[in-house]
């Protein structure tokens, strides 16, 4: 239930609405805008007479929500939500590119790529320590050792760092993560959410392989329900019945959930094609249907990779791509972070 608060509102009122709303059992979302305030109230709202509420002096409007996610629902919260990660914000008119190996692999790797794509234009590094793979006899990761390299990755270079996180019980080995990831394997692990939901690390959260929009914001509810309200939504393609691509970018699911949810959306468009060839021309569409990042694959020996060479770019494809990227930003007028 959505309550719009009148302009020249008398505070002590609006408190007092407040107390009585919350001795119900329900929570309370606030955003102040400059020409009104709005309350959503999240809870069983069948306690709540909306005939009554809508006589008080000080309410414009009330109105019922009827998406099942309240705290991720643009009508809470019609701003959207800009997210600083140590001073990159994510959200907004801002655009952020995220770039680096799918996995840590060693020092000199990583170390190297960081380099590579902060000179190129990266302002995050990602790096894949605890890995989901298809395959229990495939490359794992390296596990803790991958979190130590990827937090020396940013002690030589100042890039804040993103990685997957596999179950809740790492959640303390992840100290000096400024993001981070869920991936698509884990979208509806709903523990692990709820765990997260107790931090205020900013949570990038990827699209299951054949999840709805509307599941995928209801995990986003997860957490900011449970008291994180840093939640990164990252499109990574869905799993369709076509077959020369890895998976299908689901390009439209950028502008819906603009219209539908105020946290900050990117595309992922190395794992949505798993073709290093076609990262480049995916990353424009995502740049022109209104993405706010991207999070790219890069290595710097590609056939070597032990997990998902296939789709990574070398450094200097990765630099070619973020120059046109800056094309497309200024059509739709957002500014890159440098
Ligand atoms: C990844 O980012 O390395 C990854 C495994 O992605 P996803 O969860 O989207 O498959
Ligand atoms: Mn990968």
């Amino acid at each position: 239930m959505i309550l719009v608060i009148k302009k020249d509102r008398d505070k002590k009122q609006v408190d007092n609405l407040i107390r009585w709303i919350r001795s119900l059992g329900l929570d309370i979302y606030r955003s102040e805008g400059e020409n009104s305030e709005i309350i959503g109230i999240v809870g069983d709202t069948s306690k709540v007479d909306i005939e009554l509420i809508s006589t008080l002096d000080i309410v414009e409007s009330v109105t019922r929500v009827q998406e099942p996610y309240k705290n991720a629902n643009r009508k809470f919260h019609p701003q959207d939500t800009v997210i600083d990660v140590a001073g990159h914000k994510f959200g907004g008119n801002n655009f952020q590119i995220i770039a680096g190996p799918c996995s840590v692999e060693s020092e000199k790797q990583i170390i190297e790529v960081a380099k590579a794509v902060q000179k190129a234009g990266a302002t995050v590094l990602r790096g894949g320590a605890f890995k989901p793979r298809t395959s229990p006899y495939s490359f794992q990761g390296m596990g803790l050792e991958g979190l130590k390299l990827l937090r020396k990755a940013k002690e030589e270079t100042g890039m804040p760092i993103v990685t997957e996180i596999m179950s809740e019980y790492h959640i303390d080995d992840f100290y000096g993560v400024d993001i981070i990831q869920v991936g698509a394997r884990n979208m509806q692990n709903f523990d692990l959410l709820k765990h997260l939901g107790k931090l205020k690390t900013p949570i990038l959260l990827k699209r299951g392989i054949a999840a709805t929009m509307e599941e995928w914001l209801m995990s986003a509810e997860y957490i900011m329900s449970e008291g994180n309200p840093n939640v990164i939504l990252c499109e990574r393609g869905i799993r369709t019945y076509e077959t020369y691509t890895r998976n299908t970018l689901d390009i439209s699911a950028v502008p819906v959930l603009k219209e539908r949810t105020h946290l900050p959306v990117i595309v992922d468009p190395s794992h949505a094609s798993g073709i290093s060839r076609l990262v480049k021309p995916l990353s424009l569409a995502a740049a022109a249907a209104g993405a706010d990042g991207l999070i790219i694959e890069v290595h710097n020996d590609p056939p070597h990779a032990l997990c998902d060479g296939a789709q990574s770019l070398r450094p200097e494809q990765f630099a070619d791509a973020v120059q046109s990227i800056d094309k497309i930003l200024q059509a739709v007028g957002k500014s890159r972070d440098k």
